[in-house]
């Protein structure tokens, strides 16, 4: 996808804090963080939302992106004060970037519920 920017920010066309990366999964810092901790985990491949992902993505895909968050809640040492996983789909969830990710929010103390 072209013009995607977390298809550009993948493949290095655009520069990105990168904080983990695999074979299928790319993790770096958001350009503007809500928490002291504020890292997108994606898929390398374009998948537009979480909603979208078949069967076969469910099982490998999803699996590779745990694996990301797991690693990463351990170097930013925040397994200890918790932490916060989130995915937004389509409008309404105040998805802005049509390329499934998922936020890794941390270092605060996070609010519940959400606006
Ligand atoms: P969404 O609202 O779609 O769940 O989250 C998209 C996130 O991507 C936002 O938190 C936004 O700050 C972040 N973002 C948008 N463009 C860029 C970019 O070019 N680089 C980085 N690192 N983050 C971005
Ligand atoms: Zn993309």
């Amino acid at each position: 996808m072209e013009n995607c920017i977390f298809c550009r920010i993948a493949n290095k066309e655009l520069s990105s804090e990168v904080v983990y990366e695999s074979d299928q999964v790319i993790a770096f810092r958001d350009v503007a963080p809500v928490a002291p901790t504020h890292i997108l985990v994606i898929p390398k491949e374009h998948i537009p939302a979480v909603h979208n992902l078949s069967m076969e993505q469910r099982n490998t895909l999803l699996p590779a992106i745990f694996e990301a968050i797991d690693q990463l809640v351990e170097k930013e040492n925040l397994a200890e004060k918790g932490f916060r996983v989130v995915n937004n789909a389509g409008q309404e969830g105040g998805q802005t970037v049509n390329h499934l990710h998922f936020h890794l929010l941390g270092g605060r103390s996070l609010q519940w519920p959400p606006g």
